[in-house]
């Protein structure tokens, strides 16, 4: 039996120039096998360094098998001679069937059926077999008609009018990379989150105004701790659903060509954001939540934005009613980051929570707050800056969750009380 998979070997007697060096894994064929006139097994490690390969025995040789991540697709084996660790990652499932075999082998219950026993037969996998980590197609003949690699880290599919997405890349739990933009995709599957590894998706040039709002629900879930890059520009959308709010580790976001008008309240929840750009819309206002952002660069350039308008315009501070216990639970859910979704919450309350509005202090609230309009100077939140206006003053829609906040933007209005 055998597997391909990254391994990388750790020489125990120089203990030095493990550490010295970074762990980097080689693609690597393991086999098990046996040779056909003795009764041993070993374990045969081939990379393209070394093609003859290096020969483990097992019997009385295997210091400790460790598989405490073999969930993760990561386990150890450490042997006596030669005093080898090897760090092993491969697909979950290729990598438990190999120590299923690897523990049968060491209690010496192998069947016949369970290994092919010739080690001559054993030989490296070719470059070109091993599976692919990339793949692109780019036009509809190469879609394959069996399914993707399970290997696959990174995906391309441009321009080959696709409609939806199939669960085939919904099963891919590897990818890193997926990029569907130019196609004819109108809504993205919830399961899309189970992707727990993917960091960019480009889903730009499609027609996702055509989603329901319930259609948004794959911004969540694990993508919340795992996606930094979402390029939704040129899908016609008219807005931006506040799900992406959930999206905590984005540093880029490309809403660009579309025909927005208000952007969610609580977009200054992406603290981690670095590169906003929400060009050629038809923006009015901005959320007084983006405050909170530092950002390297914004690009709102071709929007609709009003004339700016005098400092705290809207209410004055007045004392504020006591909000409701559902209101204060909901706000502590949200200040904790919880994630949520329908499976762990009635709909009604995903819907609710979903629904924030988000103070400039960067507090959710939802129906106790004050609200005023303002104006934002955009060199206080970005380093580099494109607008089709000016000064770069931009108005923003402030909600407030206290009268202590709220205080405080009026007290700065007192400061500069008109723009222009
Ligand atoms: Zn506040």
């Amino acid at each position: 039996m055998k597997i391909v998979c990254n391994v990388f070997v750790s020489n125990r007697l120089l203990p030095s120039l493990a550490v010295s060096r970074s762990r980097k894994h080689v693609k690597s064929t393991l086999a098990l096998c046996k040779h056909p006139k003795s009764e041993e097994y070993c374990i045969i490690l081939f990379s393209g360094q070394n093609k003859n390969g290096t020969k483990y025995s097992l019997k009385g040789n295997v210091k400790q098998v460790l598989t405490k991540f073999a969930h993760e697709g990561k386990c150890t084996i450490q042997f006596n001679k030669p005093e080898h660790d090897l760090f092993i990652q491969s697909d979950v499932i290729q990598l438990k069937g190999f120590l299923h075999i690897l523990k049968r082998a060491l209690e010496n219950k192998i069947s016949q059926n369970e290994l092919t026993y010739s080690s001559m037969a054993v030989t490296p996998v070719k470059q070109k077999d091993i599976a692919p980590t990339k793949l692109v197609i780019a036009k509809r003949s190469d879609y394959p008609i069996r399914g993707f690699p399970r290997t696959l880290e990174e995906l391309h599919i441009n321009d080959i009018q696709r409609c939806g997405i199939d669960r085939g890349i919904i099963n891919l739990v590897n990818l890193r990379i997926l990029d569907l933009s130019n196609n004819w995709i109108e809504f993205i599957p919830e399961d899309l989150s189970n992707l727990t590894n993917l960091k960019e998706f480009n889903i730009s040039h499609n027609i996702l105004a055509r989603s329901t709002p319930k259609q948004w629900n794959w911004m969540g879930g694990n993508l919340s701790k795992s996606l930094l890059l979402l390029d939704v520009s040129y899908n016609e959308l008219t807005y931006i659903p506040n799900q992406i709010c959930k999206l905590h580790k984005l540093t880029t976001l490309n809403l660009n060509n579309n025909l927005i008008k208000t952007l969610p309240a609580g977009i200054g929840n992406l603290r981690n954001l670095k590169i906003f750009s929400a060009s050629n819309n038809f923006l009015v206002v901005l959320p007084g939540s983006i405050k909170k952002l530092r950002l390297h660069s914004i690009d709102i350039s071709n929007n609709n934005f009003e004339q700016c308008i005098p400092n705290g315009a809207g209410v004055f501070p007045k004392p504020l009613p006591v909000c409701t216990l559902k209101e204060y639970a909901s706000r502590k859910v949200l200040g904790a980051r919880l994630i949520y979704f329908s499976g762990n919450l009635p709909l009604t309350l995903v819907n609710y929570l979903d629904n924030a509005k988000y103070c400039v202090c960067g507090k959710a609230c939802f129906e106790v707050y004050l609200r005023s309009s303002h104006n934002l100077l955009l060199g206080n939140i970005a380093e580099s800056v494109s607008s089709s206006f000016g000064d770069m003053y931009v108005p923003i829609d402030c909600y407030f969750c206290s009268l202590k906040c709220s205080s405080l933007a009026y007290q700065n209005r007192s400061r500069h009380p008109i723009v222009r």
